[in-house]
């Protein structure tokens, strides 16, 4: 056997006298992928999603192919179950995988839908080691951490790279250096590094530099720290990005290039940003793209013609970010309020829609449990327009129940996002059909109009994780709706799902009759997936996210209307273009 063959035995391979286990998946070809693994020291919440997606995206403006995968160290096997007020928002894939929201990040920079393989747990890694284990698979060897779970989670890295035939694939390893939990995917991609061969990959340390107020000046022994525990995994970084508040000074950065054996040129820094949209441009800048390409010695896949092109209509986006003339205050309800990460896509989104239509689309929270009919007035005078978001179980409803009214009888322009699409019907229900007494199932169980009911295929589901209708469905639209002029006159669209409830079947006529238009609808079952009101500037809800599917250089047209209609609320005396002209002009212009 040679030295390679030796070292990446194949699963069917695996002989238990050899210490020897690292399963490569059919098709692997060694050196094809090289990989980027991105690790954060000192404290969470750095930005290594939003680091390695911006990296990525320049290597894929120079026609690279990349893949990015991110490893949670959580025994979770999806995020589906995690409360997005500790972990922010749960981004749900095309193919229904629910995931950590750095996959949006991912998506929004690449422009690209990811899958399931672009995520890993702890929880999906340890499920099939004990899976195999049982089908004995392992026959005569105890299972271990080193060298079988290292081996599956490099399993996991490989088969992402096969697949994408990725030229690069961004490993963005969750928490912390030091965190007991990632330290077997910090071995992992020791022992990767070493049986792929030099220039196979590349390790970041992403760090903070502290900087005291008392002090007034920036401080790098938290950051030496970091990365020392990161070389005492025997990892060397080749790079180290230093956020910070500030620009990093030239005096912290040669302190921390010594102590860590990182030439200065790689120690970089990345201080705080107005918009995530500008970080390619600071690492660009920097040099970085350049650096990695030389550490892997990848410079001669590139193509620098397809890169000037891209970067231009790249920097077209940057540059509109933050020079808005026009200015909008959307709010939005929620119970999650005090945590903008649990409502990213949908900031996001309407980042994109405003930069593209020249308004800053501001957002206000509204506290949704201490709203009424009686002061609803109050608390919503100085929206230009409402968003009802996603959201489970019963606290805040009638709060949103009341907001969907106000925006129906003001022609305040709405836009009802699954539990806010929900909370419309309901509201229409009552108020319109006369239904008093019309709900969610979910809110009131057993009440006497279940206008919205737990989809039939749920009844049977027992158990909570990853069981809800998940993933990309496509809809289809109704000629000569909001809706259809919207998405520029398209027979069917596709948008993401992740729900439970939905409106019950019985109701639809009755609903209809009253003047409420099911715009969308799953084709071949009666799932009402659009509604809208013909008598309203911008009555819109969706049972989709589509904030899920927004990208920066190609806002969703929903939000794109939704912002136009709050601009025109706003300013009632310009002849601005009405929502669905406004939609047509950018939609058009970026698809
Ligand atoms: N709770 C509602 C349902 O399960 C809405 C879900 C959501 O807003 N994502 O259908």
């Amino acid at each position: 056997m040679s030295k390679d063959k030796d070292l990446l035995a194949s699963v069917s391979d695996i002989s238990t006298d050899s210490e020897f286990f690292s399963p490569v998946p059919a098709g692997y070809r060694k050196g094809k992928a090289r990989y980027c693994f991105v690790f954060g020291t000192v404290l969470s919440g750095l930005g290594k999603g939003i680091f390695s997606s911006c990296l990525a995206k320049l290597m894929q403006d120079k026609g690279l192919k990349v893949a990015p995968i991110k490893l949670e160290g959580y025994l979770n096997i999806d995020s589906g179950t995690l409360n997005p007020f500790r972990h922010g928002e749960v981004f749900v894939l095309d193919d229904g995988m629910e995931c950590d929201m750095d996959l949006g990040t991912y998506e929004r920079m690449l422009d690209q839908n990811l899958t399931r393989a672009n995520f890993a747990t702890s929880g999906q890694i340890f499920s099939s080691i004990l899976h195999k284990e049982r089908h004995g698979d392992y026959l005569g060897r105890d299972v271990q951490m080193i060298p079988h779970v290292t081996g599956e989670v490099k399993l996991k890295l490989r088969q992402l790279a096969a697949e994408t035939d990725a030229d690069m694939v961004f490993v963005e390893i969750g928490g912390t250096v030091g965190d007991l939990e990632n330290a077997y995917f910090i071995e992992a991609m020791r022992e990767l590094a070493y049986e792929d061969g030099p220039n196979s990959c590349c390790f970041v340390a992403l760090t903070y530099i502290l900087e005291p107020k008392t002090l007034g000046e920036q401080k790098s022994k938290a950051a030496q720290l970091g990365i020392k525990q990161l070389m005492q995994c025997g990892v060397q970084p080749d790079i180290i990005a230093c956020r910070a508040a500030n620009p990093v000074t030239e005096k912290v950065r040669e302190k921390i290039s010594i102590y860590s054996n990182v030439p200065l040129k790689r120690v970089i820094s990345v201080p705080d940003s107005a918009s995530i949209y500008m970080i390619p441009a600071m690492l660009r800048d920097a040099g970085l793209d350049f650096e990695v390409l030389r550490l892997l010695k990848i410079e001669d896949r590139i193509n620098l013609r397809h890169e000037r092109k891209l970067w231009a209509r790249w920097c077209d986006f940057t540059d509109k970010i933050g020079t808005a003339k026009r200015e909008v205050t959307i709010g939005i309800t929620g119970k999650y309020t005090s945590v903008r990460d649990s409502y990213a896509s949908i900031i996001n989104a309407l980042e994109h829609a405003g930069t593209a239509l020249g308004c800053e689309a501001k957002v206000t929270w509204i506290e949704t449990t201490d709203i009424t009919d009686k002061n609803a007035s109050e608390h919503l005078a100085d929206v230009d327009a409402i968003i009802v978001p996603g959201g489970f179980g019963t606290r805040g409803a009638e709060g949103k129940i009341v907001c969907a009214k106000y925006a129906r009888e003001n022609n305040l322009p709405y836009l009802g996002l699954c539990f806010g699409f929900q909370m419309a019907v309901v509201e229409f229900a009552r108020n319109v059909c006369g239904l008093t007494r019309a709900n969610s199932t979910e809110v009131e169980p057993g009440g006497p109009e279940p206008v919205i009911d737990i989809l039939p295929e749920q009844k049977k589901i027992e158990g909570l994780g990853g069981n809800m209708r998940l993933g990309g469905r496509d809809i289809e639209l109704k000629p000569e709706t909001l809706a259809w002029k919207l998405f520029g006159k398209a027979d069917s669209i596709r948008m993401r799902f992740r729900h439970r409830y939905e409106v019950d079947p019985r109701y639809i006529e009755q609903l209809e009759k009253a003047g409420m238009v099911f715009s969308g609808k799953a084709p071949n079952q009666p799932i009402m997936q659009i509604l809208e009101l013909a008598s309203h500037p911008f009555f819109l809800g969706t049972q989709a996210h589509p904030c899920l599917t927004s990208r920066p250089l190609k806002p969703q047209p929903m939000f794109v209307g939704f912002v136009a209609a709050a601009m025109q609320k706003h300013y009632p005396n310009e002849k601005l273009p009405d929502c669905i002209e406004a939609t047509q002009k950018v939609c058009s212009r970026t698809n």
